[in-house]
């Protein structure tokens, strides 16, 4: 059955009956003209927003509709982790086109609420028809304790940074699905998998904002270099980051090579890893470790703050060149 066939109000009748009812602290969720949250004292509202056109961020022949679904909450999750946030709801805003097959849809929904998990209620959204492709529009919810939200501007010289894991493994996985070069498929799938299915660091984010030993943080979802470029220019700081410290996974080289690249091409300027980039002062490196304990986050120290405003690239002690193409720009490439 198509979209058209079904009706909108439809559509909004199984997207509710998927989502479930409203639980604590959201009051009323989908099905009046506005959700109502009750907010925790102590805590301040974390909101972000992102969207995803099809042609531009996605292809749908190529994207199953579950992984779009999954993803395209995952990207605001991700942003609220970045924050330090816990996130509570979301809203999904869609611009279908009216051929769209129902069942693609319903796999899109179930993505989407598996990203959610229980963590999130999906509290609303709007849905309306498109002439050219689809849009997807998601809004996250959150709370932070007061005053503790991770800011961009909040680097200091002499703080060290921190990578929350493996980066480049999207950005190849992406070059591998756009046929650039070809892989087995065992070393392919992980690529495809970080791709498709990016985990937002929700715990660690929380960790890092409630301990009180961070203060500065942002997902990378540009690629590191333009990501730790924008905490640059916010913090008025510069950089110096030792490749050689850089996670790569075994596929992520695997890939380079077959690609005929430099493996920390990736790394530096391909976007949608969604890892967290963090600062942490010298005096609270020991407690930071203690604090993630119980965390199976392969955090990895990369670099450090400078006085100054470019970012410098060590590999094993020398100085080596930063390359050219710095990371994702909607108007620029
Ligand atoms: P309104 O005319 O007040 O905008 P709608 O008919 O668009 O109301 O929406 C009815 C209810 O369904 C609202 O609670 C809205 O938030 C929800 N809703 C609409 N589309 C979606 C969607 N794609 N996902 C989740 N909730 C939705
Ligand atoms: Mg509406």
């Amino acid at each position: 059955m198509k979209i058209r066939e079904l009706g909108e109000f439809a559509f909004i009748d199984r997207v509710l009956a998927a989502a479930g009812r409203e639980r604590t602290p959201v009051v009323l969720g989908i099905g009046d003209d506005a959700s109502i949250l009750a907010p925790e004292p102590g805590r301040e509202l974390v909101v972000t927003t992102d969207m995803l056109m099809e042609g531009v961020h996605f292809l749908r022949e190529s994207t199953p509709p579950e992984d779009l679904g999954f993803k395209s909450l995952v990207v605001n999750l991700s942003d609220i982790a970045a924050m330090g946030g816990n996130p509570i709801q979301a809203y999904l805003s869609l611009a279908l086109t009216p051929g769209t097959e129902v069942e693609e849809m319903d796999m899109f929904i179930k993505g989407f609420l598996e990203a959610a998990g229980d963590r999130v209620q999906l509290s609303g959204g709007d849905t309306v028809s498109s002439q050219a492709g689809w849009a997807i529009s998601v809004t996250v919810v959150g709370d932070v304790k007061e005053g503790a939200a991770l800011r961009r501007a909040a680097a200091a010289v002499g703080d060290i940074i921190y990578l929350s894991g493996p980066t480049g493994e999207s950005a190849a996985g992406l070059a591998f699905l756009l046929d650039q070069f070809s892989l087995k498929d065992v070393t392919a799938e992980p690529l495809i998998r970080a791709h498709n299915r990016p985990v937002p660091e929700l715990d660690l984010g929380s960790i890092l904002s409630e301990s009180g030993l961070c203060a500065c943080a942002i997902d990378i979802s540009d690629g590191l270099l333009q990501d730790l470029g924008h905490i640059c220019r916010a913090s008025s700081v510069g950089a110096r980051l030792f490749l050689d410290k850089i996670p790569l996974t075994d596929e992520l080289v695997e890939a380079a090579k077959a690609a005929n690249i430099d493996p920390y091409q990736w790394p530096l300027t391909g976007g949608e890893d969604y890892r967290l980039l963090f600062m942490i002062r010298e005096k609270n490196v020991k407690l930071l470790e203690e604090a993630l304990k119980g965390l199976d986050s392969p955090i990895q120290p990369i670099g450090i703050v400078e006085k100054g405003e470019s970012i410098q690239l060590f590999n094993r002690g020398r100085q080596v060149p930063v390359p050219e193409k710095g990371g994702h720009d909607h108007f620029r490439n």
